[in-house]
């Protein structure tokens, strides 16, 4: 994880609404980041200052009088502590919209999947996707070359990822990262599909499972399991480009693969 990234989630932390994993990233690039370590203590300390009964006074009766005499007569008619109570349910509607502003795409399906496990993994890979597109986000080692790509990954997961360039096909390679999922350590590869961006995940897995596409807000979700590893790839290209880069990468496991 980067500054960039963890500074994206850090509010998010401190109100604890992160996912396992994301607090994991985070707790983690904190033991090793002391910018971003001071960042979030100030948040905390911001946030016990503003919680703080002190700073909460009642407003002097001459003021109060004022203010009601000033106020159009509709609202002077019910009593003053009435109307100040209103204010506060606005403000929290005005705080809840910008967070809803800040979180819509994520909050938008979340609404509408339920939570089960296959839709959280969706859930999941798309937030990771839509993350992946934030400014330097998206790549850690930045190559064409799969033979740059693949031993980039070693001695950063406990297993070797398949790397495939599928160029040839449409889909060129141009790099890769590590991500977390579903609470793993993944490798992302990223390939291009004119100016889209396909990130594909993997990681070990025991269990087979059914190959099963799933569409959301123009973003497609492919998961399928080969040779005991799980594989997720997640586009905004269409459904059908998806499944070519899919039948791409899966036919080209009968060419010799990089060791
Ligand atoms: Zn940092």
């Amino acid at each position: 994880m980067m500054c960039n990234d963890a500074r994206l989630l850090l509010h998010a932390y401190l109100d604890d609404e992160l996912d396992a994993a994301q607090s994991v990233a985070i707790t983690r690039h904190m033991q090793n980041c002391p910018a971003c370590t001071a960042r979030y203590a100030d948040y905390t300390q911001i946030r016990k200052g503003l919680a703080q009964a002190s700073l909460y006074r009642r407003a002097p009766d001459a003021l109060r009088k004022q203010w009601s005499s000033e106020t159009p007569a509709s609202v002077v008619a019910k009593p003053p502590t009435q109307a100040r109570r209103l204010s506060v349910p606005l403000a929290m509607a005005a705080g809840f919209a910008a967070a809803l502003l800040l979180a819509a795409p994520l909050w938008f399906y979340s609404q509408q999947h339920p939570s089960d496990d296959t839709t959280a993994l969706v859930d999941d890979a798309i937030s990771s996707h839509i993350r992946s597109m934030q400014p330097q986000h998206l790549m850690d080692v930045v190559s064409t070359d799969q033979h740059t790509v693949k031993p980039w990954f070693a001695g950063k997961l406990d297993f070797s990822p398949r790397v495939k360039d599928l160029a040839s096909e449409g889909f060129p390679l141009v790099g890769g990262r590590l991500d977390a999922l579903d609470g793993h350590t993944v490798a992302a590869l990223i390939y291009k599909r004119r100016l889209h961006v396909v990130n594909l995940y993997q990681w070990p897995t025991t269990t087979a499972a059914e190959q099963e596409a799933t569409q959301w807000h123009g973003y497609t979700v492919i998961r399928w399991t080969s040779d005991r590893m799980r594989f997720v790839a997640v586009s905004d290209v269409s459904e059908d480009d998806l499944k070519q880069f899919v039948l791409a990468f899966q036919n080209d496991a009968a060419s010799p693969q990089i060791r």
